[in-house]
């Protein structure tokens, strides 16, 4: 039986047992005035039904206030316990009173008062969508009761439960965890269920939590951009941060700082890795749930969508060219799973593919990794000069190489020319990446010598397939994205809408975003002749941008207007790469 069949079979035990009670206490009381009695019923029916009724309001009160406060993460015992003593002392009263009118209307108000505090107390905490004392419940209510239409749309149908577990992490044992029970049993936990359930919902891929001292207001990171949308009272997103440092093994950290780790979890059949940032501050704290999922598959190269002659110069140096591969683009850009697609399609081609590197949530059916795991007294850089210097194959993901420790010892490992290196790097476009590599320590020389590409990469929303319009666009907006009226036909964009306040969405396939995932555009900058020469003069980024564009590169703003005149994208989405 489930916990809550039990609780509400002992309640009923206890109820009675008090009824029980009361009738050897003050018998009387059930008895019809006269003694001896005659015929007929020795009590009164309508009080009976009266009792009756009481008790199963209390019954239902007591259930309703346990779930739901098990469910919001509120003080469950508290609310529970008081609503449970109203009915009781409410019984209590009423058995004592000489007049049964007078001991009704007492007993119900004392099991009011508790219903009442909790449901004020309750709607203060949470989401205005799932508050139950407004007026909209309120004529939701009398709408269902009498069957009336006051204008008010029936509340949406509970989305089905989504399977969230929490997972051991490396050695652990899977049952009788100890962490895993410390977070099941503190208060956040439902929250972070909810939170999890709700992303996974929205396809997000990130949540973050801004915590003030009234509260948090939680924002779902769906396709690169925040949706607000719910806020949590102080003690639930207090819960929630404790409940996630438990998790990721971490400690509350002191006033201004930060402190980062990671759970492994399981949400339906898909696993993920959930990185937590918590940034403690005196006024305004945040938390940061990042989503890793842990890929059996990344999609193929010519699956990505790029122009061909991007994915021939790709391939190109895929088959054997031997050096340096930079790909580089800002945070949440598809930076890592585009190395893997080229990993993949390098084992494809018949090459040795390895990825080195720690942690890594990409695991590829034919793609080695050898961890760069830091051993005792190790540091990370280290770490990957030993292994780079044993690891044996032809094309080798080293992953992020943000800092000049870690460039150069790729540089190093990269200038033995018997494999192509891939790193990533944090960078806003080829020009400013290649940049970038000059300021990690690369010299014309090994620019000349060691560089086979810079791969910027970037991720534009594409439209929802289910519910994108088709539309012709005018002669202007044309002229200002710099079109040739004449050759377009048509273009696509995301229905127009208005805010509903109801949770009701009109099309599923996006939540009414109008966008549903993204691809990547990329710009491929390629070491030609005529840019070995320039870089050796320190050229400024715009010198070298124009050099970079003579010598055939496709520019984001050229692929991104593709995607939108293929109908993958609307004009809006790509605007800021066309200025
Ligand atoms: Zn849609």
């Amino acid at each position: 039986m489930s916990a809550g069949g039990v609780f509400m079979r002992s309640l009923v035990i206890v109820w009675l047992a008090l009824f029980g009670f009361g009738l050897v206490i003050a018998p009387e009381l059930a008895w019809a005035a006269e003694f001896p009695r005659g015929e007929g019923f020795y009590f009164s029916v309508p009080k009976m039904l009266a009792v009756l009724a009481y008790f199963l309001v209390w019954l239902f009160c007591c259930g309703w206030v346990d779930a739901d406060a098990q469910e919001l993460d509120l003080e469950r015992l508290t609310w529970t316990g008081m609503t449970i003593a109203g009915g009781v002392v409410g019984l209590w009263l009423f058995w004592l009173m000489p007049r049964f009118f007078i001991g009704y209307v007492l007993a119900l108000t004392l099991l009011a008062v508790p219903v009442f505090s909790y449901l004020l107390g309750r709607d203060a905490q949470v989401d205005p969508v799932q508050r139950v004392l407004t007026s909209r419940q309120f004529k939701r209510l009398l709408q269902k009761v009498f069957r009336i239409d006051l204008g008010v749309p029936d509340e949406p149908p509970k989305a089905k439960p989504v399977r969230i577990h929490f997972l051991p992490i490396g050695e652990e044992r899977p049952q009788r965890n100890r962490r895993l029970q410390k977070a099941r049993a503190q208060r956040g936990y439902r929250t972070l269920q909810m939170l999890l359930e709700e992303a996974y919902r929205r396809r997000a891929n990130g949540i973050r939590v801004e915590i003030g001292s009234a509260g948090g207001m939680v924002h779902y990171q769906v396709d690169g951009l925040p949706h607000a949308a719910v806020v949590l009272g102080p003690g639930r997103a207090d819960g929630l941060v404790r409940v996630c440092l438990t998790l990721a093994q971490l400690n509350w950290p002191a006033n201004g700082q930060r402190v980062r780790g990671d759970f492994p979890c399981q949400i339906e059949r898909q696993r993920y890795r959930v990185r937590v940032s918590f940034d403690r501050q005196e006024l305004r704290s945040h938390l940061t749930l990042r989503l890793y999922a842990e890929t059996h598959r990344v999609p193929a190269l010519r699956e990505l969508g790029f122009a061909p002659v991007v994915v021939q110069q790709l391939q190109r140096i895929l088959s054997g060219q031997r050096g340096l591969l930079i790909i580089c683009g800002p945070e949440d850009s598809g930076r890592t799973q585009l190395a893997y697609t080229l990993l993949q399609a390098a084992h494809q081609r018949g090459l040795q593919a390895t990825s080195v590197e720690w942690p890594c949530d990409v695991h590829l059916e034919g793609i080695r990794w050898v961890p760069a795991e830091p051993q005792a007294n190790e540091r990370f850089p280290a770490a990957l000069k030993r292994v780079l210097g044993e690891v044996n194959a032809d094309v080798v993901l080293a992953g992020d190489l943000d800092s000049r420790e870690l460039f150069s010892v790729a540089c190093q490992r990269a200038a033995k020319l018997d494999l192509l290196l891939i790193g990533t790097i944090t960078a806003d476009d080829a020009v400013q990446g290649l940049q970038k590599l000059f300021e990690l320590g690369l010299t014309p020389a090994g620019f000349a010598r060691l560089l086979t590409g810079v791969l910027a990469v970037r991720l534009v929303r594409t439209l929802c397939p289910a519910c994108k319009v088709k539309f012709k666009p005018n002669p202007e907006l044309l002229r200002r994205a710099n079109l040739p009226a004449e050759r377009v036909q048509f273009l696509y964009r995301s229905p127009e809408r208005t805010a509903n306040q109801d949770g009701v969405v009109s099309c599923i396939s996006c939540q009414d975003l109008g966008y549903r995932g993204r691809m990547p555009i990329v710009e491929l900058l390629l070491p030609t002749d005529e840019l070995r020469e320039l870089v050796k003069t320190r050229p400024t980024p715009a010198v070298l941008r124009e050099a970079a564009l003579r010598s055939g590169m496709r520019p984001f703003s050229t692929e991104a207007l593709r995607l939108a005149l293929e109908g993958h994208t609307s004009l809006m989405e790509v605007a800021s790469y066309l200025q």
